[in-house]
């Protein structure tokens, strides 16, 4: 059986002293790594700290973007290398947010995608449709186009591995949910693409999360769902109440 993944993507949110507050009152009440994996993904600048405290804890530690390249003249970015360095474990890559506002691509994606592997990351690939898309029926088409370009050049070993998140674009911070059937189909999808790309083996491995709008009130509904193996959540990860509700769900 896959062990469940649930992951807070803080954005662009918290203090130091807010980070660093937050780890402390959950990183003994973290349930146990054999059950599941608890990350938080944090603001590049808190993920020293947090990784600090959240030593010899079952709390993982992830970033929410990396340049592709391991060092270079490219102001502003952090690498894999450094990411590494640090202690941090995993990395969200190709979030909607940053295809939105950053110009990210399916390429670029898959760029960083190869580069966390090849850096000992492990990297959490986010697709999604937007509203229109999937008003258009064009949703199953979308995301399998972004998880065959998002997968591109990586090995069997390496997709067992992999995190997928599907989360559809609508319901990021928006409140709407997708319905656990729907999730679960397009999960569904995803699953079958990287069976026709890959394996059985490989595609009962991979871990498929979905994200969007979750929160304590869904997620054991989303979790009971065949091919939804964790979430990606963004707003109730921020409050360590919710966030260890979320994780007793896992
Ligand atoms: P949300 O964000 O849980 O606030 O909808 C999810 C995400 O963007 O990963």
């Amino acid at each position: 059986m896959r062990k469940p993944i649930i992951a807070g993507n803080w954005k662009m949110y918290k203090t130091a002293a807010e980070a660093k507050a937050f780890a402390e009152e959950v990183k003994t009440a973290v349930p146990s790594a054999d059950k599941v994996d608890a990350v938080i993904c944090a603001p590049a600048l808190f993920l020293q700290g947090l990784v600090e405290a959240a030593e010899n804890t079952h709390l993982k530690i992830g970033a929410q973007t990396m340049h592709e390249e391991k060092e270079g003249a490219f102001t502003g970015e952090i690498s894999p290398v450094q990411l590494k360095d640090l202690g941090v474990e995993y990395v969200i890559i190709g979030h909607s947010e940053r295809r939105q506002y950053f110009n990210e691509t399916d390429e670029t994606a898959n760029n960083k995608v190869v580069s966390a592997f090849e850096h000992g990351l492990k990297p959490i690939l986010c697709v999604g449709e937007s509203l229109e898309q999937r008003d258009s029926g064009d949703t199953g088409n979308v995301v399998e186009a972004q998880v065959e370009k998002g997968v591109a050049q990586l090995s069997a070993e390496q997709v067992a591995e992999l995190v997928i998140a599907y989360e559809p674009i609508w319901a990021i911070g928006t409140g709407k949910t997708a319905t656990s059937e729907d999730a679960n189909d397009v999960c569904g999808v995803i699953r079958n693409k990287i069976e026709s790309l890959y394996d059985e083996e490989t595609a009962g491995a991979i871990r498929i999360q979905y994200g969007g709008s979750v929160k304590p009130a869904n997620i054991e509904e989303l979790l009971n769902m065949e091919h939804i193996d964790g979430a990606l959540v963004g707003g109730a990860s921020l409050e360590t109440e919710s966030f260890l509700k979320l994780l007793e769900a896992g």
